[in-house]
């Protein structure tokens, strides 16, 4: 059996109740098989990149440990995202959860359907700064410091935590 590995995963989307999809995502990301979700970050608000004539993002950052492949931990996130996207499909049309595997404990893969570290989480301040939040110790397998790529960040404006009105 594949012991425990420290995963960590991004989530994001800006269609159809943002808030409450990002909210029940975590809720599914700490259901999932083998898996436990031992933290997540505070949600936050950013401005799309590229096209600004759409709504702003909600983004998170949950901390897994998990017993999954890191394939078969990505197989799962696609069906998370199938099961978010059928409701938005029937409704508004495509992108309404995004949830991307960012790190699998010290691993890299470089495989067709996945690449580890993801290979934009350095430069997405939507990442790094609930990451950096989250794991402040954490490291790439490259050595960099996530507090230090989150600190390197000028996202002033850009993104922004929200309120916690979970409770
Ligand atoms: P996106 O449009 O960002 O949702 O990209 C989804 C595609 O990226 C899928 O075809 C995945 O197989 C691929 N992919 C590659 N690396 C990763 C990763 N680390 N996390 C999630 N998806 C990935």
């Amino acid at each position: 059996m594949i012991p425990q590995v420290d995963a960590f995963i991004g989530l994001g989307s800006n269609l159809d109740d943002p808030l409450d999809q990002v909210r029940r995502a975590l809720g599914e990301l700490a259901a999932l098989p083998l898996t436990t979700r031992v933290g997540a970050s505070r949600l936050y608000a950013s401005r799309p990149v590229g096209p600004a004539d759409q709504p702003d993002f909600i983004n998170a950052v949950a901390h897994l440990r998990t017993r999954l492949s890191p394939l078969a931990l990505l197989d799962q996130l696609q069906a998370l995202e199938q099961r978010h996207r059928r409701i938005r499909q029937r409704r508004w049309g495509p992108r309404t959860l995004d949830l991307d595997l960012l790190l699998y404990g010290e691993e890299r893969v470089e495989l067709p359907r996945l690449r580890v570290p993801h290979p934009e989480m350095a430069k997405r301040a939507f990442v790094l700064l609930p990451l950096a939040e989250l794991a402040p110790e954490w490291r790439l397998p490259d050595g960099r410091s996530v507090t230090e790529l989150a600190a390197g960040m000028n996202a002033t404006g850009a993104i922004e935590v929200l309120p916690d009105t979970s409770n």
